[in-house]
C-alpha cells in the first residue's frame, strides 16, 4: 500500500512502515440489547449486553445485513467515541452483564476490542465477539484470549460461495471454530444465515452438520437465521420459515443438540430443550423469555443433565428492549 492508503477493511492504513488502526476509540454508536439478539441463547439468558461496532469490515459479503456500517466510507458514521474504561463503566451503569463487539467484524479493530475486553474483565463484565472468524492464527489467539463468548458466522459450507459472495475463504473460519472448541474456554455459538438458492441445499447443510459434529461435537448451539434482501443481493427473496424449520430438523437428525431458528417468529425453534429428556428449559418468544427451568449449573430439573453454556441463578430480566446509550465522549464529543 502507498503511504496513507487504506485496505479493503477501510479502517487500517499504511502510516510509515506499519499498518495502523485509524479508528481506535471510535464507534458507530452504543446500544443495550438482550444477549439473545447476538444471538447467544446459552450465555446468561435474559441479560443485557452493551453492543457497539466501528466501521468497515474484512469481508465483502454481497448480502451484508449491516452494510451501512460495514461498507461505510464516511468517518462521520463513527459518531460516538469512547475509550475502553469508559465503555466498561457504561456497561456497569446500564446493568449489562457483558459487552458485545458487533455490527461489523471486531477482527478489524483488534487492538480496540482487546483493550476494551480487558477493561471490562476488570469490572466483572464479560466480552462477546460477533465475528465471521476469518483471521490468521496469531491474532486469533490474541483476540480470543480476551473474549468470554463469541457468535461465529458460518456463511456457507462451500469455498466457492466464500470466495465469490464474501470475498474470503472457508478454511480459516473452520480453523477458528476448531480452535475455539479445542484450545479455549470461550463459550461460542454458530449462526448460519440461510440464503435461498445459495447455501440452503440439503447436501450442503448435511455436509456442514457432519463437519460440526465430527470436529466440535454435538453441543455447540447452531442458529439458522432468515435472510432479508439487502445490499447487493436485493433480488433474492427472504428465507421462507419452512426452510429454516427444515434446516433445524436436519441438524437435529445429524445429532446437534441445540438448534435454533432466528429472525422469524417461531417459539418452538427459539426455545431451549434438554438434550437428554426433551424438557422445555428456556422458553423464548422473539427475545422475551417465558418459562425458565434451569439450575444455576445449567441442570435439567427432570433428569439432571447439564445444558451446555454459562448460566446463573435464574434468568436476567432485561426483556426484549433496545436502548440507545449516549457516551460521555472521553475522546471529545463525536461529530453528531
Ligand atoms: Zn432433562
Amino acid at each position: 500500500m502507498r503511504e496513507g492508503q487504506r485496505g479493503l477493511c477501510f479502517v487500517r492504513a499504511r502510516h510509515g512502515n506499519s499498518i495502523v488502526l485509524t479508528t481506535y476509540g471510535r464507534s458507530s454508536g452504543f446500544c443495550v440489547d438482550p444477549i439473545e439478539k447476538k444471538p447467544l441463547n446459552h450465555f446468561f439468558p435474559g441479560t443485557a449486553v452493551l453492543s457497539f461496532g466501528t466501521a468497515g469490515c474484512n469481508l465483502a459479503c454481497k448480502f451484508c445485513q449491516n452494510w451501512d456500517i460495514s461498507k461505510s466510507r464516511e468517518t462521520e458514521t463513527l459518531a460516538a467515541s469512547a475509550d475502553p474504561e469508559t465503555i466498561a463503566v457504561a456497561a456497569c451503569d446500564s446493568g449489562c452483564r457483558s459487552v458485545a463487539f458487533t455490527y461489523n467484524d471486531p477482527i478489524i479493530f483488534h487492538e480496540y476490542a482487546i483493550d476494551t475486553a480487558l477493561a471490562c474483565r476488570e469490572s466483572g463484565i464479560a466480552s462477546v465477539a460477533v465475528t465471521a472468524g476469518y483471521v490468521e492464527p496469531a491474532p486469533r489467539r490474541e483476540f480470543f484470549a480476551a473474549m468470554d463468548a463469541a457468535n461465529i458466522d458460518l456463511k456457507a459450507f462451500n469455498e466457492k460461495f466464500y470466495r465469490k459472495i464474501t470475498g474470503s475463504r472457508l478454511g480459516p473460519v473452520l480453523d477458528t471454530l476448531a480452535y475455539l472448541q479445542a484450545d479455549t474456554n470461550v463459550w461460542f455459538e454458530i449462526t448460519y444465515l440461510v440464503i435461498p438458492g445459495y447455501n440452503d441445499s440439503t447436501r450442503e447443510l448435511e455436509a456442514m452438520c457432519g463437519w460440526l459434529v465430527d470436529n466440535l461435537g454435538p453441543s455447540v448451539p447452531l442458529h439458522f437465521s432468515a435472510f432479508h434482501p439487502d445490499w447487493k443481493m436485493r433480488d433474492i427473496p427472504p428465507t421462507p420459515p419452512a426452510t429454516l424449520t427444515r434446516a433445524r430438523r436436519l441438524a437435529r437428525e445429524h445429532g446437534i443438540c441445540h438448534v435454533y431458528t432466528g429472525n422469524v417468529h417461531d417459539p418452538a425453534g427459539g426455545s431451549t430443550y434438554c438434550q437428554s429428556c426433551g424438557k422445555l428449559l428456556i422458553e423464548r418468544d422473539w427475545y422475551r423469555l417465558g418459562a425458565y427451568n434451569l439450575g444455576a449449573d445449567g441442570s435439567c430439573p427432570d433428569c439432571g443433565s447439564i445444558c451446555p453454556g454459562r448460566f446463573m441463578e435464574g434468568p436476567g430480566n432485561w426483556g426484549r428492549r433496545r436502548m440507545v446509550v449516549d457516551m460521555p465522549g472521553a475522546f471529545g464529543a463525536g461529530p453528531a
